[in-house]
Formats: structure tokens, sequence, C-alpha cells
């Protein structure tokens, strides 16, 4: 390679090599040829080559400890924009792999974003919208290396150029290194961008500093290694951190909290990191010791904390040459909770998304920028950093360029909600892009999505409860659904009642269903069962809230009618036998005439008994009869029972038939009728009576049958449970006649 040609970035590849770390050397050269060669005969607005300025990128995103692709993206990242009739992102893929092409693609991207004329509201929203855009957090970082190189070279732009992009670079860029965990780089930005937004103020105070403490430039370091050395004496485990506050730091304390510069104390600080709260209070005595304390300057935020949980100890002090320095005395732990303390910023507007989420994922990454320090496996880290950050949510633009934040997924119609309520009730179609697009279709990020509304919209569809994504517009359409249209709720909302009883094959009458729902109803304040189908209709209850307490109270209600199952020991005991008609002995009473009990049509080979009746002589019930036990609780009915039993058949005085109800619970299926009644033909079974009953696509058989005995009786039952579609043969017990 020639090697004139990389004498530019003879240093940068020397300190690669040098840094212990892995990189591709001879991919990075390659990408600094190419864009040399794409950024030929461009100048920069100072009159250098144009080709200076991602040299200086690449160096600052070297600086910061990226990768190989990181470095070949910051030699890259304006050869799309600048060159798009030489090369594009295909291009780059092709030659240098689809990392170095996604992170040109997503730094090129970020800089068709107009963001500085955006409003204070909206500005958390673009910082959020850059994340997401960018898939790779590497982008990020390149671009803030791209800010930082421009804000560095800010001076030979125009003025009003300037203030528009030392705005953006206070508002955006630096919040965001900021979250990132980037202290300098974050520290720089605000420093440059102070200058265009107030060069007299910045002056000022720079010129003020120097004066005071221009002559003690290694203030810092002397105080480190004094305040080390003493602590080393002791057995304590420390971190000892130094820092000296940057002019917008102390130009935000002046101004935002009205003080003097004298006032400032914290120009200097130490922080000192230890392993136990008691540790903590151990340093601060030896400090105590060591260098005089400003009175009123002490703070215990350990016995206190700040309420965004933020734990330390607080003293100022005054130095060896009568310089004021502060103190910050912690445990892990708590410094620890001070990073968390950046996650505090990213709550999410809409309510149902975890916090805990975001701030989890926003730790990581400063536990990540820490490990970097530490020269950790770069390609390790690199591979940690490929996460998505707020991957969630999807930003768009209004016609206005508001930007809009919406969980992942949400739709147009959420959109219109979230816009105004008004706005989702009238809304009939919707642009994205300036394009007509479904009004169910899911904007993507940078969108921007135009709601179309008419006066004479009738309102929103029930349909778009199932659509939505956010509560906010299921809440409004709800709403609306619950003030508008009662009656048609309640149809709605009965429909689904009756779909829920098909469902789990809960059979009863309309009566029962309805007392069954407004007993349910109550449980959740309801004066009658159309409450509860309204707040069904429009949503405000949903069926899976009260599925499982219909269920129930169909059981409960349904026990109550069967009670239990008893069987009577008659009372009345008797040697002579009575022989009557169709089949049955009866003990005791002679001449008495017999009949078989409709409620529960006793079959031949059943356990049977024998009820006298008043003026109808004897009817013969099955011995667990719920009519039975139900008479027999009653004492004056006791002696009202008498021993019954079937006939031997070889008496040959069986009725030759005897009826039975069952009921046969089908699918809907053409024909299956017929094969049902074909199947009760063949095992010569007469049907005597037969009523049905669908409900959606099944249907409720009752039938009663002509039978010869129970073993005949199962038989049949087997025969039609075995035929496809039939779900549920029962035989019906407990009817109302006796
Ligand atoms: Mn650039």
């Amino acid at each position: 390679m020639d090697t004139q040609r990389l004498a530019p970035i003879q240093g940068l590849i020397h300190l690669l090599a040098g840094s212990g770390k892995k990189y591709d050397l001879e991919k990075i050269e390659r990408a600094f040829l190419y864009a040399e060669e794409m950024h030929e005969g461009q100048m920069r607005q100072s009159g250098e080559p144009y080709i200076t300025h991602p040299i200086a990128v690449a160096e600052i995103v070297a600086g910061l400890g990226l990768d190989t692709d990181s470095i070949c993206a910051a030699f890259l990242h304006d050869t799309v924009e600048d060159n798009p009739d030489k090369t594009d992102v295909g291009k780059i893929k092709e030659l240098f792999g689809e990392d170095v092409a996604l992170l040109v693609d997503g730094v090129t991207k970020i800089k068709s974003i107009n963001i500085s004329d955006k409003e204070e509201t909206h500005i958390e929203n673009i910082r959020k919208m850059l994340l997401a855009m960018s898939k790779d957090i590497r982008v990020i970082f390149i671009k803030l290396c791209d800010r930082m190189h421009n804000m560095r070279t800010l001076y030979v732009k125009k003025d009003e150029k300037r203030r528009a992009t030392a705005l953006e670079t206070m508002h955006v860029y630096a919040p965001l290194a900021h979250r990132l965990g980037m202290q300098r780089v974050k520290q720089e930005l605000e420093n440059y961008a102070l200058q265009y937004l107030d060069p007299i103020g910045y002056k000022e105070i720079k010129d003020h500093i120097e004066e005071k403490y221009g002559r003690n430039v290694n203030f810092i370091e002397k105080l480190k290694a004094f305040v080390t050395e003493k602590l080393e004496q002791t057995k304590i485990d420390f971190i000892l951190e130094g820092r000296v506050k940057t002019v917008y730091s102390v130009y935000r304390k002046m101004y935002n909290q009205n003080k003097s510069f004298d006032e400032i104390y914290d120009f200097y600080a130490l922080r000192i990191i230890v392993d136990t709260e008691l540790d903590c209070y151990t340093v601060l005595g030896l400090i105590h010791e060591m260098y005089k304390s400003v009175p009123g300057r002490f703070k215990d935020y350990i016995s206190t904390p700040k309420p965004n949980m933020y734990q330390s100890l607080h003293t100022t002090v005054i130095g060896k040459d009568g310089i004021p320095f502060e103190v910050q005395i912690r445990t892990r732990e708590m410094h620890h909770v001070a990073e968390y303390g950046i996650a505090a910023h990213w709550k999410y507007k809409s309510g149902d998304k975890s916090t805990a989420d975001i701030d989890q994922k926003l730790s990581w990454i400063s536990k990540l920028i820490d490990t970097e320090n530490e020269a950790a496996d770069s390609e390790e880290f690199m591979h940690a950093f490929k996460i998505d950050i707020v991957h969630d949510e999807t930003f768009v633009f209004t016609p206005k360029g508001d930007v809009v934040a919406l969980p992942q997924g949400a739709t147009l119609i959420d959109f219109a909600y979230s816009i105004h309520t008004g706005v989702g009730n009238k809304m009939v179609g919707a642009k994205i892009n300036g394009r007509i697009a479904p009004i169910d279709s899911m904007p993507q990020n940078g969108d921007i999505v135009e709601v179309i509304t008419s006066k004479a919209s009738k309102g929103p569809s029930r349909d778009w409860l199932s659509i939505v994504k956010t509560s906010e517009a299921r809440n409004k359409i709800r709403q609306w659904f619950k003030k508008e249209k009662r009656a048609e709720n309640i149809t709605v909302g009965k429909a689904e009642i009756d779909k829920l009883f098909a469902r789990h094959r809960l059979v009863c009458s309309e009566d029962e269903k309805l007392e069954i729902v407004a007993t349910v109803g109550k449980r959740f304040g309801m004066n009658e069962a159309d409450d509860l189908f309204n707040a069904l209709g429009y949503g405000g209850i949903t069926l899976a809230k009260i599925e499982l307490k219909i269920r129930d109270e169909y059981e409960r209600s349904h026990k109550s009618a069967e009670k239990e199952i008893t069987v009577i020991e008659p009372t009345i005991q008797s040697t002579k036998r009575h022989k009557s008609t169709g089949g049955v002995i009866v003990d005791g009473e002679e001449g008495c005439a017999v009949k078989f009990a409709k409620c529960c049509n006793p079959l031949p080979g059943e356990r049977i008994i024998g009820y006298i009746t008043r003026g109808y002589g004897i009817s013969i019930h099955k011995a667990d009869c719920p009519n039975i036990s139900n008479a027999y609780a009653n004492e004056e009915n006791v002696n009202r029972f008498v021993k019954a039993e079937w006939d031997t058949p070889s008496g040959g005085s069986y009725k030759s038939s005897y009826d039975s109800s069952i009921q046969i619970l089908v699918n809907n299926r053409i024909s299956l009728l017929a094969e049902i009644s074909g199947a009760l033909a063949e095992m010569k079974v007469d049907i005597v009576s037969i009523s049905t009953k669908n409900i959606e696509d099944s249907t409720i058989m009752n039938m009663v049958i002509s039978c010869r005995d129970i073993g005949h009786f199962n038989a049949i039952i087997t025969r039609l449970r075995n035929i496809k579609d039939v779900i549920r043969v029962t035989r019906v017990i407990g009817a109302s006649s006796k």
C-alpha cells in the first residue's frame, strides 16, 4: 500500500498497534484510503482538505476505545451523503462488510433529522428517537464524535449556523452523551456549545478561572497523591477520583443557582469510594483531620438521601494553598445508584411501560463504559453493545414536525388518539409520508403521520378495540361506546355471553342465564344483567374477567338444583308381595295402580322405590331421583315410601318399552341428525319426541326415546357417543313433573 498516502493516519495506526487491543489495521487503512478517494478535491470551509474531518473523527472514535468497524465507519461517515454519484451503502457493504455499512447508513440518516428548531418538550423524544433509529449504539457514538469535531471547528462557520449547531449540541447531543455515561464527551460538547451560545459569559468565567486558579495547574494531582498516601495508612479499601469543574458547569451553577464565582466551592472535587457506610464516616473523619472544613458545607445524604435516591457524604474543606475543594464520600453501592440516576430521566410517557426495564438497560450501558476503560476484550465488548436500547418505542412526526412516541406495534389509530380524543373519534383515514394508508398500519420510526378526520364520522368502530395497542386509545374508544351506544352494547354483550355459554357447554334456560349474569354483575357493582352486557359491549369489562365467575355461578346454581342424592330406605316393611303391571313388584300395598315417574323415567335393571301418591296410586322412581330425596326431607312423607323392585324378565311381564329423556350436544354438521336417527333406528329405538336448539356452531337436542332396560339404554348412549361430532350425551333426570 502507498505509504505516502497513509501518512496522515500514521499516528493513529501507531497508537492502535500499541494499544494492546485487537484491530484489523489493514481494513482501517483501506477505509481511510477509500474515504480519501471519495472526498478528493473537496474542501472544508476552513480551506483544509475535507479528509481532515473524517480523520479527526476516526481519531476521537479510536480514543473512546471503539472497535475496527467503528473506526472504519468514522472514516467513511460522510462519503455516502457527500458523494451519492460515486458510492452508496451497498458499495460500502461490498467493500467493508455489513456492520460498517449499517454504521455509515445510521450516521447518514441521523443527519437528515432537523433538530434545531424543535420545542423544548420534543427534545427528549428526539433523543430517544435517535437511539431508536440507530439499531446499533455505535452509530450514536460515532455521531457524537462527529459532532465533537464539528464543534471544535465550528469557528469557521457563519454566525447563524454556529448558533443552530451549538443549540442542537446543547439540547440533544450533550444530554445523549451524558445518558450514555460519556462524561468527557458531554463536558466538551457543553463547553464548546456555551462558547457560541453565550460567548461573553463564557469568556468571563474562563478568565476568572484562569486568574484565580491558573497558578495551581497541578492542584488536583497533588491533592490526590496526598490524600492517597493518608488513606493507605488505614485498612480501608478505596477508589479515589479527582475532577475539575468545567467552564460550563461553573456557568450553570452561577446562572441557575444565582451564585457568585467565589461561592463556587466545588470547583475542585475528590470522590472517594469505599466498601461500607462505616468506612464513609471514617474517611470523613480523616479528611476533617487533614483539612479545615468550611462551615455549613457538610451534607449527609447517607442518613437523608436525595429524592432521587442519591446517597453520599459531601464536605468542603480548605486545601493547603487556601483553595477550597469538595470531597464526596460514598460506598460502591451508593455510587452505583448515583450512576443509575441517569436512567431516572428516561421515564416513559405511556404508563404501561416498566421503567425498571429501561433502568436496567441503561445501567448496563454505563457498566459497559466502565469496563471499556479497563480495556476489556474489544470484540466481546462490541458484541454486547449491539443491543436495542429503546427499541420498544416508535417515534413519528406530526405534519407540523412534532415528535410523538408510540409503543412499538402501535397503529395509526393509536397515533390519532394520542393526539386528541376528538381526532381519534372522528378519524376516517390516515396518511403515512403523504400516502393514504390503512388505519391499522403501524408507522415506522421517522414516518410523518397525518390523520384524516371528518365531521360526518359516526365514531370509532368496535373492531378498533382489538386493533389498538395503547391502553390510552382503548380506554378512549371504550368511553365513547359507553356514552353513545348502550342499546348496541347490550346486544353485543349478550352475544358474547351466549358464546361463552356455548363454549363451555353451559345449558340452561334464558331466565336462568340472566340470573347468573345478574348475580355475577353484582360482584362488579352492577345493578342488572343489562349493565354487565353493556360493560362487555363497550369493553369496560373483559370476558376473560368474568368467564370463571360465570362458570362458578352456573355450577353453583345447578348444584343446588340437584342437591345431594340419597337412596331412600322405605319404612314400610311387609312380607306380602304385590304384583302389578309394568313388571314391578311393590311391597305392602295391594291392588294399587302403579305408574312410572316422568321425572326420572326408571328403567328395568335400575334400583327403584315406590312412592304412595295422594290418589294416584304408587309412582315408581329411580332410588336416587332428586324429587324423592326432596320429598323424603319432609317428615310428613316418611311413611309414604314402599320397597319396589323389578320383576324377573322370565316373569314375562315387563312392559315392552320405557321412555327415557336424553340430551345430546353436537357440533353442527350437515347430515349429523340423519346419522343419529339412523343409529337409533338400527338399535330399534323409537324417538318419542325431539326438540333442538342452536347455539352458535353447536346444537343441543332434547330427546325422549323408548328403550327396553338400563342395559339397552347404556348401549344406546355408547353408540351415540361414538358418532363423530357428538360432544356429549346425558340422561336427563329430575325434570319438573312427578
Ligand atoms: Mn461529519
